[in-house]
């Protein structure tokens, strides 16, 4: 249930809602707006009857019920969209976000001559895998700590916040010494234990659509980290499984737009396993942007064929600038309103 409060409501008015809403056995959510204030009552097993009747106390507009499953994640519980801010980034504001770095960090040379790349080219975050989740045991794995120390390296020579994905909540901790945003990879969208974790640190989170998930399921695995505690949420389109096979997963760019239109969290793209075609990323960057995206990850490597995973996928420095160079038509913010209100 959602309790708007009137625009004049006053301190002691909201107070006195979110107290009631303990003792009726839910957990309060407590958005404050430029103009109002919304208190979610979040939880299962609470007085239904007792938070509807908050209609009539003081200081309060409507009780509605939240529509949607997901709760903390619904725009119903926070209208303006969230920003989240990584060293100074902030995903979700007005400037476009580019993430790039290779799949897999195989080297200090490649990680460097990649991140210097790429910062030279206009991006604002560096990826980079360290624990790699490969559909075959027999696959390049990820350097693991080594590559922390690289990625690390690399962020203090060029000042880009690091990503890295985290795959067991054992790593939790290692990881979050070295990276300043931690990545949910797609097979682990629905890690509930992994999500439990991340849910109770401040770190932010990138967290990937499942190849085979509903959007529903997606917000309710972000409503997993919120609901813990962490408000933090990035989500990420990174195609999904369909009956197509001339590209590697189907890029859903209605998602995109969709996920902004439920969700106040900042979404981004990823059209690099979206597509798994060098030739798509420039393209679906900008159709992904023009649709509403808050921003884009995009794999780069400095010799893609020689990439340990996900080189076809893999833009070279030279195109990952021409794609950068193709991102600023200055009509693509004018675009993305107008799409996203259509
Ligand atoms: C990756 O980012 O390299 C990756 C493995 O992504 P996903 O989880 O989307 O497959
Ligand atoms: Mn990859």
């Amino acid at each position: 249930m959602i309790v708007n409060m009137s625009d004049n409501a006053t301190p002691e008015q909201i107070e006195h809602v979110i107290q009631r809403i303990r003792e009726a056995g839910f957990q309060p959510h407590i958005t404050r707006g430029t103009e109002r204030t919304i208190v979610a009552a979040v939880g299962s097993g609470g007085r239904r009857h007792e938070i509807e009747a908050l209609c009539v106390a003081p200081g309060v507009d409507t009780v509605v019920p939240i529509a949607q499953p997901f709760k903390l994640v619904s725009r119903q519980t926070r209208p303006s969209p969230s920003v989240v801010e990584v060293c100074g980034i902030q995903i979700g504001g007005p400037d476009v976000v580019v993430i790039a770095g290779p799949c897999s960090v195989e080297s200090r040379e490649q990680l460097l001559e990649t991140a210097h790349g790429v910062k030279k080219a206009g991006a604002t975050m560096l990826r980079g895998g360290a624990y790699k989740p490969r559909t075959s045991p027999y696959e390049f794995q990820g350097l693991g700590i080594e590559a922390l120390k690289i990625l690390r390296e690399a962020r203090e020579q060029t000042g880009l916040p690091v990503v890295t994905e985290v795959m067991s909540t054992e790593d939790v901790d290692l990881i979050c010494e070295y990276a300043d945003m931690l990545q949910v990879g797609a097979r682990n969208m629905q890690n509930y234990a992994l999500l439990r974790r991340l849910a109770t640190l401040q770190k932010p989170i990138l967290l990937k659509r499942g190849p085979s998930a509903t959007v529903k399921e997606w917000l309710l695995a972000a409503e997993y980290l919120l609901a813990g505690g962490n408000r933090n949420v990035v989500l990420c389109e990174r195609g999904i499984k369909t009956f197509e096979t001339a590209t590697r997963n189907t890029m859903d760019l209605a998602s995109i737009a969709l996920a902004k239109e439920l969700s106040h969290l900042p979404v981004i793209a990823d059209p690099s396993h979206g597509t798994g075609k060098q030739s798509l990323i420039g393209a679906v960057s900008r159709a992904a942007i023009a649709v509403g995206a808050d921003g884009i990850i995009v794999e780069v490597h400095p010799c893609p064929e020689r990439a340990f995973s996900d080189g076809p996928q893999s833009l070279d420095i030279p195109q990952f600038e021409r794609v950068m160079r193709g991102l600023s038509d200055p009509l693509r913010r004018v675009v993305a309103p107008l799409v996203s209100s259509a």
